[in-house]
Formats: C-alpha cells, sequence, structure tokens
C-alpha cells in the first residue's frame, strides 16, 4: 500500500486549496448560514455555484478531457474528495449523474451519449435520477416489475419506482425496466434514460426523518421512450447495473473519511464541554472508550482507503470489493451518529426550527447516517456480497 501522494499530486492540491479558498463565499462556513435558508433556494445556490466550478476546471476530475473531464489520476480524485470536504463544499446536487451514471457511460455509452450526457452533467445542465428500487423490488432488485413494450419505434414504459433521490429536481432518470418478460429474471431487463419532462412521468415527494422530501416515488403511465434512449444492449441492463453499483458502493472513502473525521472532533468538542456526573462527559471512563473505538474505527477506513487507491492505481478492477467500501464508511458513520447522540443526551433530539429546518449538522448527519446503511444496497446485502463473491464461501 502506498502511503504518499507524488509531488504533481501534492501540486495539484495546493492549487486545488487556493481555488476553493479563494471562491467559496466566507459566510457559507458561518454556523447555521445552510440552515436559514430556504431548501429550494439552498439547492439552487448549490447548483449553480457547482457549475461555475466545473467551469473553472475543477470537475470530473479523472475523467477524459475529451468529454469535458479534467485528465487526471484516481489519486487526484482522492485529493479532490478530500479537499472539497475539508473546505466544506457543499455535497453535490448530482450525485447520482456524477458518481454512478457518468462511469457507466464511460463503459458502455455510444459516443454520442459521452459527449452529451457527461458534459450536461458536469455543468448541471442536467440533474439525474436513479429509477431502480420498486415497492415491491429492493435488495431483491431482480424482481423489478416496470415494463418497457417494443412499439417499433419506441419503448412504451409503464410501472412504479421509489426511494429515488432528487425524485423533485430531476431532469432525466437512468432506470430498469423489463423489455422481456419471459426471459429468466435476470435476464430481459434493460436500463433506460427517460425524459422526467415527458408525458406520463410524475413525481411525487416522500418526507424523510429529517424533515426533507430529497426522495420520493416516481411514475411512469404510458411513457414513450426513443429507442435510441438506452444504456447498453437491450436485455443486457443487469450486467449494466452491476458495474453501475459497483460505482455506487465506491472505490476510495477518502472524501467521506475527511468529513466523518471533523465529526469526530466536533463530538469530542462537545463532550468536554457537557457535564456528566458531575464532571465535562470527555472525563467519563466509558465516553472515553466509545470515542477512541471511533478514532480508531475511522482511521481504519482511511487505511482501507489508501489501500483501494493505491490498487486502483496499479490497474486493478474493483468489482465486488466496492462492497466491502460501503460496508466500512456507512457502518463507522453510523457509530458515529450513535456517539454524537450519546454525548448530546437529549439535546441530541431537540429541534427548533419548524419541520426540522433548523437541525445542528451534527444531528442531521447522526439522522442521515441511518440511511447510510440501506441505500446502494444494505448492509446485510453487502456482507452477503463480500461473503459469496469475494471470499468465494457457499450460500
Ligand atoms: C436515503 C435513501 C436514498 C435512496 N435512493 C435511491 C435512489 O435514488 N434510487 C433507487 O433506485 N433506490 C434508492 N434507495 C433505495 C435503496 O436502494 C433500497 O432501500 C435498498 O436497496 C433496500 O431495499 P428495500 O428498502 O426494499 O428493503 P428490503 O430489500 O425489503 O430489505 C428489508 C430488510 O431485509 C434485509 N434483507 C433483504 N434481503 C436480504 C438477504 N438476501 N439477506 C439478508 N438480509 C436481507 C435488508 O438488509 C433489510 O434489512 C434509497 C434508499 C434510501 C434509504
Amino acid at each position: 500500500m502506498d502511503l504518499s501522494y507524488n509531488a504533481e499530486d501534492e501540486q495539484f492540491r495546493s492549487e486545488l486549496r487556493g481555488w476553493l479558498e479563494a471562491n467559496i463565499p466566507r459566510e457559507w462556513s458561518r454556523p447555521g448560514f445552510w440552515s436559514s435558508l430556504d431548501r429550494e433556494e439552498a439547492f439552487a445556490l448549490r447548483r449553480d455555484w457547482e457549475a461555475r466550478k466545473a467551469e473553472a476546471g475543477w470537475a470530473g476530475i479523472s475523467w477524459p478531457t475529451e468529454y469535458g473531464g479534467r485528465g487526471g489520476t484516481p489519486a487526484q480524485k482522492a485529493i479532490y474528495d478530500e479537499e472539497t470536504v475539508r473546505a466544506s463544499v457543499p455535497y453535490t446536487v448530482n450525485p447520482l449523474g456524477l458518481t454512478f451514471l457518468a462511469p457507466s457511460v464511460m463503459v458502455f455509452g455510444t459516443e454520442e451519449q459521452k459527449k452529451t450526457i457527461i458534459p450536461d452533467l458536469l455543468f448541471n445542465r442536467v440533474i439525474w435520477c436513479q429509477g431502480f428500487s420498486e415497492p415491491g423490488a429492493g435488495s431483491d432488485l431482480a424482481a423489478l416489475s416496470t415494463r418497457a413494450e417494443d412499439q417499433g419505434d419506441h419503448w412504451l414504459v409503464n410501472g412504479q419506482k421509489v426511494w429515488t433521490t432528487n425524485a423533485m429536481h430531476g431532469d432525466w432518470i437512468f432506470t430498469l425496466v423489463r423489455t422481456n418478460p419471459d426471459a429468466p429474471r435476470h435476464a430481459g431487463i434493460s436500463m433506460l434514460l427517460i425524459d422526467m419532462h415527458a408525458e406520463g412521468v410524475e413525481a411525487r415527494p416522500l418526507k424523510q426523518m429529517s424533515g426533507e422530501s430529497e426522495f420520493g416515488e416516481v411514475f411512469f403511465t404510458d411513457v414513450r421512450v426513443p429507442k435510441s434512449s438506452i444504456l447498453g444492449p437491450v436485455d443486457k441492463g443487469w450486467e449494466v447495473a452491476m458495474v453501475l453499483l459497483s460505482f455506487e458502493r465506491g472505490s476510495s472513502a477518502m472524501g467521506q473519511y475527511t468529513g466523518f473525521r471533523r465529526e469526530l472532533d466536533q463530538v469530542a468538542a462537545l463532550a468536554k464541554g457537557r457535564e456528566r456526573f458531575g464532571k465535562p462527559a470527555a472525563e467519563d471512563p466509558q465516553l472515553r472508550q466509545k470515542l477512541g473505538a471511533s478514532l480508531v474505527e475511522l482511521e481504519l477506513l482511511k487505511l482501507h482507503s489508501l489501500h483501494i487507491l493505491t490498487a486502483v492505481e496499479q490497474g486493478r478492477e474493483l468489482g465486488f470489493e466496492a462492497s466491502m467500501t460501503k460496508l466500512q464508511w456507512s457502518e463507522a458513520h453510523q457509530d458515529l451518529g450513535e456517539l454524537f447522540l450519546d454525548v448530546a443526551e437529549l439535546s441530541g433530539q431537540e429541534t427548533t426550527g419548524e419541520d426540522f429546518a433548523g437541525l445542528d449538522p451534527l444531528q442531521h448527519s447522526a439522522l442521515w447516517s441511518r440511511s447510510e446503511t440501506i441505500w446502494g444496497g444494505s448492509s446485510q446485502v453487502q456482507r452477503n456480497v463480500v461473503a459469496e463473491r469475494v471470499l468465494g464461501l457457499p450460500r
């Protein structure tokens, strides 16, 4: 494992750091700034700023330059993830498109798809959603029943998706549909790219425990989709989805590590300021052990990320090993959320603003972490994948 970055990578880091320092508005780091904004206003601000960052060349870091990327290395992408979290850059408004769709388009897309989808994504001209889960198909994704009938010059799509992130902001959705109902379960599925503004597509919000509705349901009623709007071959959508999910589950978690490590420092500071049994909570031996355990968990996450990064830099395909990264970062963060609630006690459950609008960032993060062991495949499913596909254990 390589624990260091080379001189070129460090030069990249210092340029990026300089650009971020000069271009992130100071007020963004003022406590309470983001929670003081209306949610739509905050989304628009993030969308616009991210597009300006792309114009300055700080997007698509490791993607080919011919599609608008920067042509950098996996190590530079990991540095980018670290530095953007360190500088408190708001999380991307286009995560499904950037992290999952774009690399899949690079593998399976036609030249035309690469040249249109990728630049539109980088500049946030199109917000993408992921239409995989359905009311009857989550972990068992191959049970999906949304169907697309071949009508000669177009597909006719009917069905429903659920838990669709960004459903209310989405412009397009990459969607798994059944194109051959007579084929075995995993065959006969295709990945269609569907315009969410087309007639017959309806998105409805679902409310989350943080008060937000950043996901929702998407209904398709007799939606006409052009034949060319497909990623990969007809009936081979399962293969496309498996590659896409390996991107979703992640290669390196340096960005997550950087953010979680900062949260741990904030939780430790909170423990110093709160009282427990007549002393600062940070002197409580049990709590100290938990803080120590969280630190160890996060440092192991960092080492695992560097290990993965070294493998990727050496040209190794990760495939199902991506499930190990997903398991490690999501569970480490959930443990950290529980630690925060332990330190904050009842105050961790108090909210001020109406409809949870005034959540403290640590509260928000602790609530959000509950979902991290579900989306992208639950922890139980990841363990099955690691057992069967990485370790080769019997089913
Ligand atoms: C915040 C959030 C955002 C999401 N965004 C999207 C999105 O944008 N697009 C999208 O398509 N989906 C999205 N999802 C859905 C997500 O992918 C599914 O929730 C997930 O795959 C689990 O499916 P399910 O909810 O149907 O649970 P189920 O599959 O019904 O699972 C219920 C429980 O059974 C366990 N279980 C199931 N099968 C097995 C097994 N074989 N072995 C052991 N245990 C098992 C699971 O671990 C879980 O604990 C999102 C989910 C969340 C929470």
